[in-house]
């Protein structure tokens, strides 16, 4: 895949729906739908990671002025992540995340 490609969508690793990767000119590396991730980056659009597992959204966090932060860990390594929400994330999956477990 040409990095051209790769820079206009990804298919989510979860409900194999194809995701955009820019939302409002930003950045995006997760699904809006499952808000499911891929272990891609190490810093944010960086692609550095070598690992490619999908990453497991495990929760949500609300921390001052950045608004909603997800928490992603990765299936197969285990690192954790924490990426801010995207404006067309759906917020009823957002919600379902922050319920006690
Ligand atoms: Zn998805
Ligand atoms: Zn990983």
């Amino acid at each position: 895949m040409s990095r051209e490609a790769e820079n206009t969508g990804f298919e989510c690793g979860r409900c194999r729906r194809r995701v955009s990767r820019q939302s409002g000119g930003s950045y995006r590396n997760h699904c809006p739908h499952c808000l499911w991730s891929r272990h891609v980056d190490v810093a944010p659009g960086d692609r550095a990671a070598d690992c490619g597992a999908v990453m497991e959204p495990v929760g949500v966090d609300h921390s001052g002025k950045k608004g909603f932060v997800l928490i992603h860990r990765c299936t197969a390594c285990g690192a954790e992540d924490r990426n801010r929400l995207a404006p067309d994330d759906d917020m009823d999956v957002v919600i379902e995340l922050q319920r006690p477990r």
